[in-house]
């Protein structure tokens, strides 16, 4: 979609640190963590948000679930916990209208969150 930082992200426009690649998704460090271990995972093709999320894309959704896995372990991150965020809409203060979750890990998390 044009103008939309995360799609210029997984088409390479705009650099990231990536920290995994298929053909399908792109994990890449967050340019301001709030943990440490902050990485955004986002699906190639342009998605809204989780509320736009299509009858179609579930399998590739339920995929980054499995991806979002892989990569907390190889962060390190273990059965102390983590934790996955996804900010839908503004009332959740989702900034990028671009699918993403959030991996968190490396500290203590509060609950419920702000
Ligand atoms: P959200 O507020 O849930 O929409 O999250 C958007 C996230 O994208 C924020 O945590 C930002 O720090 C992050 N972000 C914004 N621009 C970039 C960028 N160029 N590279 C990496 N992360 C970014
Ligand atoms: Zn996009």
């Amino acid at each position: 979609m044009v103008d939309c930082l995360f799609c210029k992200i997984a088409e390479r426009e705009i650099p990231s640190q990536a920290v995994y690649e298929d053909d399908e998704i792109l994990a890449f460090h967050d340019i301001n963590p709030v943990a440490p271990v902050h990485i955004l995972v986002i699906p190639k093709k342009h998605i809204d948000s989780l509320e736009a999320l299509a009858r179609e894309d579930e399998q590739l959704a339920g995929r980054m679930l499995g991806v979002i896995r892989d990569i907390a372990t190889e962060q390190g991150l273990d059965d102390r916990g983590w934790r996955v965020v996804v900010n839908t809409g503004q009332r959740a203060g989702q900034s990028v209208k671009h699918l993403h979750f959030h991996i968190l890990g490396g500290r203590d998390f509060g609950w419920p969150p702000g």
